[in-house]
């Protein structure tokens, strides 16, 4: 049984800055009523990375957002000042990018996206998609 309305999924970083825009972000631009975060300190790093312990970690939980909540989108978010990741933007741009393939190979029929988010003034800007299979 699937839960009652839309969700989509992010893949976020902990740093309490990066919450807000992206939920709302997400609600606005895939009209979605909740949005299931999991996160970590420079997630675009683990999945970049793609062979610690919590790339399967990540994996279970965005499983269960898809399976038991339907969602239909995950996003994966770097962003600027990141402590867990501190990297210049390029360099993020790059970890997003391998990351979103990392989400890709688990399979989930879903439409995957990549976030940057500033830490000038927290906008999101999408900078990749991959439409699910
Ligand atoms: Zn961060």
């Amino acid at each position: 049984m699937t839960a009652r309305g839309k969700f989509a999924t992010t893949i976020n970083c902990m740093d309490g800055r990066t919450q807000l825009p992206v939920i709302e972000w997400m609600k606005a631009t895939f009209g979605v009523d909740y949005v299931d975060s999991i996160t970590e300190p420079g997630p675009d790093k683990i999945l970049f990375d793609g062979n610690s312990g919590l790339v399967e970690s990540i994996k279970n939980r965005a499983t269960i957002s898809v399976q038991a909540h339907g969602s239909q989108v995950v996003a994966l978010v770097g962003h600027g000042d990141c402590a867990g990741n501190p990297v210049p933007k390029d360099v993020h741009f790059e970890h997003v990018k391998k990351g979103m393939e990392t989400i890709r190979s688990w399979g989930l029929p879903v439409k995957i996206i990549g976030i940057w988010l500033d830490d000038v003034d927290w906008r999101v800007e999408q900078i990749a998609v991959i439409e699910p299979n």
